[in-house]
């Protein structure tokens, strides 16, 4: 029963649709972090997430953030997701997407999930904002080569709160 009201609350929310509809935009601020997780903050205080890759890949790239760090960012935002397709960082210059969308490296993220945990609520299908998770054989999966290790199927983002019974590791 309580899973049952808290998938019912959840639904109430807003789907993350994809982002291939919106246009290419520019964003200058701080870099900040909110549980690990690392953000832009405008001058005017908005919070934007930063949609990335992988953190093996941004190693491998030599992109590192340090809070209040000066940020710039071109992209994609849908509602407070900013999904990167390049960022200055230090006056280094980063690109992860093209103007496609299209990630310009291959990686491969170790997120998975637990089948036998699993309730096949499909709630992270409906919040994962680079549609990585799919239905295979009636439980959740998610691709590791779409999977940008944004976090959002497990710790949720804004009314969300992440997959309702821990099923994503
Ligand atoms: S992994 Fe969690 S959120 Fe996704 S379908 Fe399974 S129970 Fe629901
Ligand atoms: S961490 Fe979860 S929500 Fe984020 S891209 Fe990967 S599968 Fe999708």
């Amino acid at each position: 029963m309580k899973y049952l009201i808290t998938i019912a609350l959840i639904l109430l929310t807003c789907s993350l649709a994809a982002f291939d509809e919106l246009s290419l935009e520019h964003f200058s601020g701080k870099t900040a972090f909110v549980n690990d997780f690392p953000f832009l903050e405008t001058a005017s205080g908005a919070q934007y997430r930063l949609l990335l890759a992988p953190q093996n890949l941004l190693d491998s790239l030599g992109i590192a953030f340090e809070e209040d760090a000066d940020l710039e960012v071109s992209g994609w935002l849908k509602g407070t997701l900013l999904l990167v397709k390049e960022l200055k960082i230090a006056d280094r210059t980063f690109s992860l997407r093209d103007a496609t969308q299209k990630d310009l490296y291959t990686h491969q993220s170790d997120r998975t999930v637990d089948p036998d945990t699993c309730i096949s609520c499909w709630l992270c299908i409906r919040q994962c904002p680079v549609e990585a998770i799919s239905r295979k054989n009636g439980k959740a999966r998610i691709d590791p080569a779409l999977c940008i290790d944004c976090g959002i199927c497990i710790e949720g983002h804004a009314r969300f709160k992440g997959c309702p019974v821990n099923a994503i590791e």
